[in-house]
């Protein structure tokens, strides 16, 4: 198994849509930012590649570069998808908390796990998705800004596989690890 951490910030501004989890919200203001600024999305990224040492989201999709202008931060979690297949990772669970002080997301929460969990191909008791304010501390108390967390665990397909390096029988075929 592997451990990621992801972590990302946008900021609030008017005349920007809210995107969350895939999700448009309707509020007064959105997020900031080169793509849609899905700062939940990007948090969950930076966790799957930061579990499979692959950098962040701005080695892969720099905000210099005008393919990602506007892009759907799920289009991009579904290529860290194919990323990770490639690398030959599976996704054993994700956690991920968005912290905001307005507005309420729990009415938004299914749809936002249904697009996650479509982008990556996993089944939704893989993932679980929170929100929380900070009291009204803070730039997300003030309404500055969003933040999200997130953590996951890869397991490598060789993992799965038996792998004859982690137990040393050579893939004898009888030891059942191999
Ligand atoms: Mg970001």
């Amino acid at each position: 198994m592997r451990a990621g951490l992801g972590y990302d910030v946008h900021r609030l501004t008017e005349g920007r849509r809210l995107i969350l989890g895939g999700v448009e919200i309707p509020f007064e203001k959105g997020l900031l930012g080169h793509s849609d600024a899905d700062v939940l999305v990007h948090a969950i990224m930076d966790a799957l590649l930061g579990a499979a040492a692959l950098g962040d989201i701005g080695k892969h999709f720099p905000d210099t570069d005008p393919e990602f202008e506007g892009i759907s931060s799920i289009e991009l979690l579904r290529r860290v998808g194919v990323l990770l297949e490639e690398h030959h990772y599976v996704v054993e669970n994700i956690d991920a908390t968005v912290i905001a002080q307005r507005p309420k997301l729990r009415p938004f929460m299914p749809q936002m796990e249904a697009n996650i969990c479509e982008a990556l191909g996993i089944e939704r008791n893989q993932l679980n998705l929170k929100a929380t304010t900070e009291e009204g501390l803070g730039f997300t108390g003030r309404e500055e800004g969003m933040a999200a967390q997130a953590i996951c665990m890869l397991i490598p397909l060789l993992d799965l596989a038996g792998d004859d390096r982690n137990f040393g029988c050579g893939g004898c075929g009888g030891c059942g690890n191999c």
